[in-house]
């Protein structure tokens, strides 16, 4: 910790003033929102600070070092796009970064404009509430701490809280084991060692071509399969880089257009007006590009449509099975239960070509499922197999989590968690009925897009209403219930033309290791309408007058 960050944790200089706060503003979370967040705060010369959990800023990108950690946004596409300097001086080494590079990134920026010293490490808000007659927030640290704020923002990230799958006896391995987001920060050497991964998602998909290299011997235990096509990954060489660096203006207009705010544009051909021989060019096209090209990049009527998504399914299951040696396995590798792009799409390099070296083994969890973890390995229903290391890579509880562990309390003592409990309920994803003064950032609910494209509108719409509220004196905003149904049920209307809304994933808030996430119980985590249409929203909302929020 910095001078700076030890006197900014006790701001209370002046003699308490019951309605006077200790800060104007307080931004929950250090990650990519909450950077972004706290400079616009600083550059308008507000009394604000950033609470941050961890003891370094980052949130994803502190934290989930495995190896093989890195987005699937086109590294140009995901970097910030407010600073003009940032981009002419940051060259993105990579296509697609890794965590590492990342974190150093985000580093940067935080360093470059003094962001640090507007935030305060190991400060987890354990609860928060909101107080009526001085229209203030009083946040309570982990450390035992009170802070008050007149307003909150969250930044607390979507992906932010991990969850370990319920088995029994996880405590008991005497062998190192962690999540894949609590992977050590100091890198652990996996030569010569017996290592297991449960789980086979997004992250999984990455990982085990890394550990598949390092370890021993890698066994994989696989309960549901999941669709991954190359992230066609490369270097970008400083010619390049300078190419990017001229293009950005372009790149950032083209991404505000698209619906999930990449370069890749859905094909608007139509997937029945061209010929089969057509739509196998735009594939083969496709799956030598670059990262979510083969899923946004796509037809439309992929996502809508049994029978468009059946036949890509099978294009997709087709190489698969011409990248895995063992055509059995490679059978256990194609989903049988979901088509492909209705959940979100890993994308990874050489996670196939994994499963064809021989010190990489492939357990069929859904056949023979683990009944619990033992001393020195995992027990399944036929047999017991001993490891050093087990990797935990078994997800999020996505969306609401980093809002549920938290107490947040609103008007009359009212409990977000509550309001919740049969998923979110939002008003535009940044306000929430009954708990006034508080935005968030990337909450539930907004478009779900390349992060930082959504989270930059996000910041700079929740500054505007801010600004709006001190330019005019006024203390107070909260969502009306009417706006918040009103949103609710537009959301709960973008999920129905979509087969996403079957998906056994976040998108539908499923999570087999979480109580009320079971399938069928869909929660409504993201706005389906993309974000140019969201971004209108916002807008008009703002034209409007701040149209369903009520400032006083
Ligand atoms: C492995 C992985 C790969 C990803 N790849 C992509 C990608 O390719 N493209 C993409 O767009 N997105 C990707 N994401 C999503 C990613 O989470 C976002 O891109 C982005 O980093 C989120 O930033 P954030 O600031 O909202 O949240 P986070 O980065 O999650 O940061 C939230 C911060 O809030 C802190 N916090 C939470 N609760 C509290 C509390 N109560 N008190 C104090 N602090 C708190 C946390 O400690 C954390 O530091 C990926 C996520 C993961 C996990």
């Amino acid at each position: 910790m910095t001078d700076q960050m030890i006197t900014d944790s006790s701001p209370n200089t002046a003699p308490p003033d019951s309605s006077e706060p200790d800060y104007e503003v307080v931004v929950i979370g250090a990650g990519v929102g909450g950077i972004y967040q706290i400079k616009r705060l600083i550059d308008l010369g507000v009394n604000a600070t950033v609470l941050e959990g961890d003891e370094d800023l980052g949130g994803t990108w502190y934290r989930n070092r495995y190896p093989g950690a890195r987005f699937d946004s086109e590294s140009f596409t995901y970097g910030y796009s407010w600073d003009r300097e940032v981009l002419e001086e940051w060259h993105w080494k990579e296509m697609f970064s890794p965590q590492p590079e990342t974190l150093k990134y985000l580093n940067y920026v935080a360093d470059k404009f003094g962001l640090r010293d507007h935030m305060q490490f190991n400060c987890y808000v354990e609860k928060m509430v909101f107080d009526e007659p001085s229209c203030n927030w009083t946040l309570l640290l982990k450390d035992g701490r009170e802070i008050t704020s007149r307003f909150v923002l969250t930044a607390i990230g979507l992906l932010s809280v991990p969850t370990l799958p319920r088995i029994k006896g996880i405590d008991d391995f005497e062998g190192a084991s962690f999540h894949t987001f609590d992977w050590p920060l100091e890198p652990i050497d996996l030569e010569g060692k017996r290592v297991a991964v449960i789980g086979t998602g997004a992250t999984a998909i990455q990982l085990i071509p890394e550990v598949a290299k390092e370890a021993e011997t890698l066994t994989v235990f696989q309960r549901r399969a999941n669709w991954a096509a190359p992230l066609n990954n490369r270097e970008i060489s400083e010619e390049e880089m300078a190419d990017i660096r001229k293009r950005y203006d372009e790149i950032f207009e083209t991404c505000a257009r698209t619906p999930g705010g990449f370069e890749h544009a859905p094909d608007r051909r139509g997937f029945y007006n061209v010929s089969a021989e057509e739509r196998r060019e735009l594939w083969d096209r496709l799956y030598d590009g670059p990262g979510f090209g083969i899923w946004l990049q796509n037809f439309v009527e992929i996502f809508m449509d049994e029978d468009a998504n059946a036949e890509f399914s099978e294009y997709i299951a087709e190489r698969i099975r011409q990248r895995v040696d063992d055509p059995d396995l490679a059978e256990k590798l194609i989903p049988k239960d979901h088509g492909f792009g209705i959940q979100r799409v890993p994308l990874e390099t050489d996670y196939f070509e994994a499963y064809n070296r021989d010190n990489v083994h492939f357990v069929d969890s859904s056949e023979t499922p683990i009944q619990n973890i033992t001393k020195t390995g995992v027990q399944t229903s036929d047999e017991h197999y001993e490891f050093d290391v087990i990797v935990y890579a078994t997800g999020f509880d996505a969306f609401t989590g980093a809002f549920d562990r938290m107490d947040v309390r609103g008007v009359n003592g009212l409990s977000l968690k509550e309001k919740w409990s049969q998923g979110p309920v939002t008003y535009l994803g940044l306000f929430v009925h009954g708990f006034p003064n508080l935005m968030m950032i990337s909450g539930p609910q907004t478009a779900a897009t390349n992060f930082p494209r959504g989270a930059e509108l996000a910041v700079n719409w929740a500054t505007g209403l801010l600004e709006h509220l001190w330019a005019s004196d006024k203390r107070r905003f909260e969502t009306s219930l009417a706006a918040e149904q009103g949103w609710f049920d537009h959301v709960v209307k973008m999920y129905e033309p979509f087969l996403l809304r079957k998906a056994q994933s976040w998108i539908t808030g499923y999570n087999s290791n979480l109580d009320g996430h079971e399938y069928g119980k869909t929660r409504y985590n993201i706005y389906n309408g993309g974000g140019p249409k969201y971004a209108g929203r916002l807008q008009q909302v703002a034209q409007d007058g701040y149209e369903g929020i009520a400032i006083e």
